[in-house]
């Protein structure tokens, strides 16, 4: 793969960019915990190579072309575990995004041979690409971000269309792409049932 091109934005996407139909989109923020851990940083990719990264602004989260872009319901955000991402996305930037689709759910759906799917673990089986963890648990809050920090922001969004291409076909060979769909159409709901507090409970259990 070549080298990935990196745009960082401060506080919100420029005018004018255009993403096309479907954005890669991940989110970097303080912690686990939406309730307490604040949305840093925003990551994007039409699935060209390209990631764009808007570092947020804690006073106010004013970013109507970020929002305007997640509300669209022209375009499908693709996430891997979208159900945090779109929690705190939410909370945050206050937009419910729509359509969404999950790597990691479609990984659920359609890779039963095995528990391990995890971004990286996706990547490299279907991709055949190194990911590094590495930075995952750095600090998301600095003002400046160092380079490492940035290139590992960029790799959580730079393959997931691709990873949506091959996943789609084994759903589709192993006939839950009708599963897969509704998973998606109730993400929004999932995310707003953790932000209300049914985070643990399985509202479908006995
Ligand atoms: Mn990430």
């Amino acid at each position: 793969m070549t080298k990935p091109t990196i745009t960082l934005h401060k506080g919100d996407l420029p005018a004018g960019l255009e993403l096309g139909a479907s954005v890669a989109v991940d989110t970097e923020t303080l912690g686990l915990n939406p309730h307490r851990d604040r949305l840093c940083l925003v990551q994007l990719s039409s699935g060209n190579g390209t990631a764009h990264l808007v570092q947020l602004d804690r006073n106010g989260y004013e970013a109507p072309r970020l929002k305007a872009l997640f509300a669209d319901p022209g375009v499908l955000k693709i996430f891997h575990f979208a159900r945090f991402d779109v929690a705190v996305i939410e909370k945050y930037l206050g937009v419910s995004l729509a359509p969404l689709y999950c790597t990691k759910i479609a990984s659920k759906l359609a890779r039963t041979y095995t528990d391990r799917h995890g971004l990286k673990d996706l990547v490299g089986e279907l991709l055949g690409i190194e990911l590094s963890k590495q930075q995952q648990s750095s600090d998301w809050g600095a003002e400046t971000l160092s380079q490492q920090q940035l290139a590992y922001a960029a790799s959580d969004v730079l393959h997931l269309h691709a990873l949506k291409t091959k996943l789609d076909a084994m759903l589709a060979r192993e006939g839950r792409t009708a599963f897969a769909e509704a998973a998606f159409a109730f993400l929004p709901t999932r995310a707003k049932l953790d932000l209300a507090g049914f985070g643990e409970d399985d509202i479908f259990a006995h």
